[in-house]
Order: C-alpha cells, then sequence, then structure tokens
C-alpha cells in the first residue's frame, strides 16, 4: 500500500475483510476451519473496540462454540499480521477492531467509540529528525488520534 500525500480513510467491508483475511491464510497453508470463520465473521462485526473475552463470551452463545485458546490465538494471530488492530479506549484499556495490514493509525471517538483506520502518516520527518537527534535506529512507532465522530459532535 502506497502512502498518499492526503489522510485517506480505510473502509472496512465486512465481505472484502473475511475473503482477504482467508486467502492470506490459505498461502500461508492454514487451514480455515468453521469455528476459525465464525471468530472472523464477529470480530469484523464490532464497530467498536471489543475485548477478547467480550469476544470468547458472544460466541459461547452459539452452538459448538470455539474454545477460549482459539479465540485467543486467532486474535493474537490477526494482530500480528495487521488485520487487527489494538485500540487504546481510555490510558490503560485496550480493545480490538478489525484493521488492514499495512502503515495505518487509527482515529477514534471518545464518545461513542467508533473507529476509522487511515493511511497517511506525516511522522516521517519527525522520526527521521528524533533519530538524528538521539541516535536511535527507530524501528516503530505509535499513533492513535482522539476526537469526536459528526454524530456526537452534534448531539
Ligand atoms: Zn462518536
Ligand atoms: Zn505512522
Amino acid at each position: 500500500m502506497s502512502v498518499p500525500s492526503e489522510s485517506a480513510p480505510i473502509q472496512i467491508k465486512s465481505d472484502t475483510w473475511i475473503a482477504a483475511v482467508c486467502s492470506a491464510w490459505q498461502l500461508s497453508g492454514s487451514r480455515i476451519t468453521e469455528p476459525r470463520l465464525r471468530v472472523l465473521q464477529h470480530i469484523v462485526s464490532y464497530t467498536t473496540p471489543f475485548s477478547a473475552e467480550h469476544l470468547y463470551a458472544v460466541l459461547q452463545q452459539e452452538p459448538s462454540p470455539p474454545g477460549r485458546a482459539t479465540v485467543y490465538r486467532t486474535l493474537e494471530r490477526l494482530v500480528s499480521a495487521g488485520w487487527v488492530a489494538r485500540i487504546h479506549t481510555n490510558g490503560t484499556e485496550m480493545g480490538y477492531i478489525a484493521s488492514w495490514p499495512g502503515h495505518l493509525h487509527h482515529l477514534v471517538c471518545t464518545s461513542c467509540g467508533q473507529v476509522i483506520a487511515f493511511e497517511g502518516c506525516a511522522l516521517e520527518e519527525l522520526l527521521t529528525s528524533l533519530a538524528r537527534h538521539t541516535d536511535f535506529l527507530i524501528e516503530e512507532h505509535l499513533l492513535q488520534i482522539y476526537g469526536r465522530c459528526p454524530n456526537c459532535r452534534n448531539a
């Protein structure tokens, strides 16, 4: 994914997301089992950050639910590949939301919890200057933007 000069919001469409995750898994030789597919469907249905425990609890309400280990392992695997992002909701609490691999950051509504993924990170200059001044080899950065979405700011 190339980085555009403008910050562009990324739309995560359920069907596209599930199909993309499944084909990535197939490429890496993983079987798409029914429980795993069900985990994916639930993950992408969240519009605000969810906890692993909440996801697990919701899945338990269905027939032949996946075990806790399956849920946690699937989630971790999705996070490390970029399909799911960790969202810091209020300082210490952490939630998850479906995302897309690549250099993305997230805009979070502090009122309703809606999350918008966007690409177009303008930190390059800062990171270069920081590396020059500190002699660090900069490997990663974390950026999350908070604000109020159009619905909440008009409420
Ligand atoms: Zn909102
Ligand atoms: Zn960035």
